[in-house]
């Protein structure tokens, strides 16, 4: 499963989230896989679609689909000098398939910071640095090999040392691979190069208990939402010390709480929405009267590939999927009006999967 890794430097507010995400955490008999690594905590994806499907079909059961997050440990100033625990914290980073960077844009003269005040671009910049220093050192070692076959005017060398000459002068500035502008064939060579700058980032501004009613002119969040607009990264406000109170409560006094608070959304459900984003990850759903359920798919799967998420069998044996638009059940309210409104389609190999499709495979075994 993709995941996203939650970084930060120390005392921002890190192991608060993550104690947020592991309460809130999916039901373990559920999702037995949940347990096994300490540092992965399994959220459900909310979902208002698969509440209105069950209140539909008032299937058995219904199981939402689940999110990843990574507790990746470790500090980091010298990291990529392998100082401390420097090189686990880069090789954790590596397996990642996105960064959620917390920040924190907090005061209270009770929690040190590290660097003596809050300053979130500082923060940023630190972390951000060792990881630019890292991929310089990847680039370089890259570059020595590719520029010797480049010489003979091999196709492939000569295409990634283009490439490669786009990004090492940006890094040696200090920034990010994915302030970069690449066009697809580039896009492919950036992929092969696994740089951890290249890595999709969201910022997760942790704020405290009295700012996060208003945050739209908080000055430090604004730092960061600047900052952020530069790398075309996204950013969360979070309140990670009332999220991880949230995340013990059931869902109606959940909601009560947030009322009171003047929020909308939990601040995790949020990220949790936003990390699904940003990894390219769509729903859909499967809806009979035994369970109703959200899958995860890579948005452009095509429908076999999208069926072997649920089961490697229904890829191999795939023959067709019977699908309904989201907005078509809602609006019908049932698979078989749906069906006799024509709204019901049947779609082979070829057929890409849309977000919110409710699918029936039919395959062979
Ligand atoms: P980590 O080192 O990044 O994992 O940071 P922690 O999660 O341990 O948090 C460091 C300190 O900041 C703890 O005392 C937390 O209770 C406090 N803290 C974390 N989030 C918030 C917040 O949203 N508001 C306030 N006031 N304090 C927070």
């Amino acid at each position: 499963a993709l995941t996203a890794g939650i970084v930060g430097l120390p005392n921002v507010g890190k192991s608060t989230l993550f104690n947020a995400i592991t309460k809130a955490g999916a039901e373990a008999a559920n999702y037995p896989f949940a347990t096994i690594d300490p540092n992965v905590g399994v959220v459900e994806v909310p979902d208002h679609r698969l509440k209105r499907l069950e209140e539909l079909v008032s299937p058995k059961r219904t199981l939402p689909t689940t999110f990843e997050f990574t507790d990746i440990a470790g500090i980091v100033k010298g990291a990529s000098k392998g100082e401390g625990l420097g090189n686990k914290f880069l090789a954790n980073i590596r397996q990642v398939d996105a960064i959620c960077h917390v920040v924190r844009c907090f005061e209270d003269d009770n929690i040190i910071h590290v660097e003596g005040k809050v300053d979130p671009i500082s923060d940023i910049e630190t972390i951000n640095l060792e990881l630019v220093l890292a991929d310089l050192e990847s680039v370089e070692k890259r570059y020595a090999r590719v520029s010797k076959v480049a010489r003979t005017k091999d196709k492939e060398a000569v295409a990634e040392l283009a490439v490669l000459d786009k990004i090492k002068p940006v890094l040696e500035e200090g920034k990010s691979a994915r302030s970069i502008e690449f066009n697809e064939d580039e896009e492919k060579i950036v992929r092969s190069l696994f740089l951890l700058t290249a890595k999709p980032v969201l910022y997760v501004a942790n704020v405290s208990e009295d700012q996060v009613a208003d945050t739209e002119n908080d000055d430090l969040v604004n730092q960061v939402r600047k900052f952020a607009a530069e790398e075309k990264a996204e950013v969360n406000v979070i309140c990670a010390r009332i999220e991880e109170e949230i995340a013990e409560l059931e869902d109606e006094e959940k909601e009560l709480f947030l009322e009171e608070l003047g929020i909308k959304e939990s601040g995790l459900d949020q990220l949790i929405r936003s990390a699904y984003n940003l990894l390219g990850l769509g729903t859909y759903f499967t809806a009979g009267v035994q369970e109703v359920r959200a899958w995860t798919f890579k948005k452009g799967m095509k429908a076999p590939q999208a069926a072997g998420v649920i089961h490697s069998d229904f890829e191999r044996g795939f023959i067709r999927a019977e699908t309904i638009a989201y907005e078509d059940f809602d609006k019908y309210g049932s698979e078989q009006a749906a069906k006799e409104a024509g709204r019901m389609r049947s779609e082979g190999k070829e057929y890409v999967v849309n977000d919110g499709d409710v699918l029936l495979f039919r395959f062979n075994v």
